[in-house]
């Protein structure tokens, strides 16, 4: 009733989901939705009963990166949107629901409110520990609708060590901060290169942007860097995340800490 007294929307709790964690970047292309798969996946091997919701209505990337397609199937006593399974983790992405071809029609603003509606309040999770959401890049529309109608638990955000990168990050963070979503910490992606044949690790983009400068800034906990690293590169979009196909390895362990974390 606070929230109504001060005029704020009521956040609700998306049905079938006990704990919702938002991850986030300022910008496109820095490795949200990798580290979304992920994390998603390491939490799954913390025993979590996890699910996957691409909130990207424009550019939906989880069906290739879980290796994923087809129209999903409604529930026949409530009509609700059954999730997509695979690697034991459900999914729903607006991928599923509107076909390569008619990806380009020009979305009216109410069409996009009423399908994120939707995929927030209409699927059928199954009684899942955690609902991982990708949220789309940036600080629009969707992602403050998202902030203001669920009841989120945190927020990860996801950049990389440039410095446009990270100035378009601390955007999305005072966003967070503003709508008072509690912010888990950052995830540096492609921070080092670690050479496969020596073990020499190259800071390319100029060493640890975010440790030395917006997490400790802003106060904000550094979570995990992850490298720069072919195997993702190569097989990410062919729908084979990296703590599947190689969980033994480092990167692998990183996420798995930033699992523990979250
Ligand atoms: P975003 O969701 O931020 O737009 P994606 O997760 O789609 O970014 O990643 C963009 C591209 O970068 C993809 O081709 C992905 O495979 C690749 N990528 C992401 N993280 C890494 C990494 N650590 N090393 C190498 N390639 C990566």
């Amino acid at each position: 009733t606070s929230g109504m007294s001060k005029g704020l929307p009521i956040r609700q709790n998306i049905p079938g989901v006990k704990k919702v964690l938002l991850v986030a970047s300022g910008k496109g292309g820095v490795g949200k939705s990798t580290v979304a798969v992920n994390l998603a996946l390491s939490l799954q091997k913390l025993n979590l009963k996890t699910g996957l919701l691409d909130a990207d209505i424009f550019g939906p990337s989880i069906p290739k990166l879980m290796n994923l397609r087809g129209e999903p199937r409604l529930s026949n006593n409530d009509g609700k949107l059954l999730p997509l399974v695979n690697y034991g983790i459900e999914t729903m992405s607006m991928g599923y629901l509107i076909s390569q071809e008619s990806s380009a029609i020009v979305w009216r603003g109410l069409m996009v409110m009423k399908a994120l509606q939707q995929l927030l309040f209409d699927v059928k999770w199954n009684d899942l520990d955690v609902l991982v959401i990708d949220m789309p890049p940036g600080t629009g529309d969707t992602q403050l609708t998202i902030s203001q109608q669920v009841k989120v638990n945190g927020a990860i955000i996801v950049s990389t060590p440039q410095d446009i990168a990270l100035i378009d990050a601390i955007k999305g963070i005072t966003m967070f901060k503003k709508v008072n979503i509690p912010i888990m910490g950052m995830v540096e992606n492609m921070s080092y290169f670690k050479c496969p044949n020596c073990n020499h690790e190259s800071h390319i983009f100029g060493g640890s942007g975010i440790k030395k400068n917006e997490a400790t800034k802003e106060k904000i906990e550094l979570l995990g860097e992850i490298p720069l690293d072919e195997e993702i590169c190569l097989n990410s979009d062919s729908g084979k995340p990296i703590v599947l196909i190689n969980p033994n390895n480092e990167i692998s362990k990183k996420y798995l800490d930033i699992a523990d974390q979250v």
